[in-house]
């Protein structure tokens, strides 16, 4: 593969850690490439889903384990969380793993190589964590798919003394991303009610409560071609009633509702708002709207100077990275890192495992993430992220550079109250 002509931010070019210490973290990971990428592959043969990762965490534990770190599962109130640490002081550094997949179609998001990668970017920097100064805790984060594992963890206080989170992610063509966004994303859940009766004899009688729900879903249909380009809305009817011969009563719908920026999403859940009130009101039902089954997700903040020197060592390893990714934020993605990454600098890049492009959440992606490619991406990507963080750790120039970016991105906002409106609105 061939680099892009795309050149890092020269402000950080010059900062970082030894060449020392790049070749003994470099060559602590490649010396585990062959374990590194037999975990990726033994995660992948046993998908799980969110919160109910307990073989995968375990394999995690017992790799790290078995090389004489000791690591704790269940940990922050969540089963299958994981942490280790090595080193002992700040600055404090955390390296997310994730290793939940998806229902249906196993490991078609790749999560198996995102936790390989984590674990060789960690081996790499315990090799070096004494000559560096500083320390760097692995976490194993649940659930990224359905259930915001990692504000969870944030709540739980799994990261109240980090100073800066990395993580890599498997994506499809031929280019990977080193500063890569997202887009902001939260589900409602609507019920509406209304009054039961006989379809035939005695319609007069009811109020119906699919025709609510269909009322919302054709508002909800019209609203898209008057939203910001970048906001996304999607709905499924997941009660319509039971009996053809019964006004239904009850009914519902989910909508999930994306945003460029948390602004934007909390406008658009207003919007909604509106839309699921005006059709209880049109119909003579009453609406529950419960908001946030599981955390909303923030858009990804991704650190300039943190990814700046990521590009560096991967362009370096003879990537095909671009610095910033072209087109619809994120690729329409989402992520709970966001939450992570609006509380202090972080990074999220993606690295490619398939240079053509392909669906992912599909089992062809899946396959991707255990081909030749998928296992390069592993170790590239923890050659990447370690020495990205081996330059954190080393430079308190680039720290300060890390910081600054962070304050001049709005510094570290309040999640839950941003989010907090519309919640959980009962309307008659
Ligand atoms: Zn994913
Ligand atoms: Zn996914």
């Amino acid at each position: 593969m061939s680099t892009e002509s795309q050149s890092p931010p020269a402000l950080v070019a010059e900062h970082g850690a030894s060449q020392a210490v790049y070749d003994t973290i470099t060559d602590a990971i490649i010396e585990a490439e062959a374990a590194l990428v037999a975990l990726s592959h033994r995660i992948h043969a046993t998908p799980e889903v969110g919160f109910d990762e307990h073989r995968s965490a375990a394999l995690v534990a017992e790799f790290l384990s078995d090389r004489g770190f000791a690591p704790s599962v269940g940990v922050y109130g969540l089963a299958t969380a994981l942490q280790v640490q090595t080193g002992a002081r700040r600055p404090r550094v955390a390296v997310l793993a994730e290793y939940d997949a998806l229902p249906g179609v196993g490991h078609g998001c790749g999560h198996n190589v995102i936790c390989a990668a984590a674990v060789g970017t960690f081996l790499g920097l315990a090799a070096s964590v004494d000559t560096l100064g500083g320390s760097v805790v692995l976490v194993g984060t649940p659930a990224e798919e359905n259930g915001g594992g990692k504000e969870l963890l944030e709540r739980a206080g799994a990261f109240d003394d980090i100073d800066a989170v990395v993580m890599v992610h498997p994506f499809t063509g031929p280019h990977e991303v080193a500063s890569f966004t997202s887009l902001a994303v939260r589900d409602v859940e609507a019920t509406f009610h209304g009054v039961a009766a006989h379809a035939s004899s005695a319609p007069q009688e009811g109020r119906n409560a699919l025709d609510a729900v269909v009322a919302a879903y054709q508002a909800i249909a019209a609203m898209r071609q008057h939203m910001p380009d970048t906001d996304r809305l999607h709905a499924i009817i997941t009660d319509g009633g039971t009996a053809t011969n019964v006004v239904p009563h009850v009914a519902g719908l989910t909508v999930e509702l994306r945003a460029e920026f948390v602004n934007e999403l909390v406008e658009l859940s207003h919007r909604v708002q509106a839309v699921l009130d005006g059709a209880a009101v049109m119909t003579g039902t009453r609406v529950e709207a419960r908001w946030d089954p599981f955390p909303a997700y923030l858009p990804v903040r991704s650190n300039a100077p943190l990814a700046g020197r990521y590009f560096t060592h991967m362009a370096g390893r003879g990537r095909s990275i671009v610095l910033e990714q072209p087109g619809l934020v994120g690729g329409g993605w989402s992520t709970d890192l966001g939450n992570i990454s609006v509380r202090r600098p972080a990074i999220h890049p993606t690295v490619s495992i398939c240079p053509t492009p392909t669906a992912m959440h599909t089992e062809e992606f899946g396959r991707h993430a255990i081909s030749p490619n998928g296992d390069r991406a592993i170790i590239d990507s923890a050659v990447g992220l370690a020495l990205t963080v081996a330059d954190y750790l080393a430079d308190s120039e680039l720290r300060d550079l890390v910081r600054e970016d962070f304050r001049a991105a709005g510094g570290a906002i309040d999640v839950e109250r941003l989010v907090a409106a519309p919640v959980n609105a009962v309307h008659p």
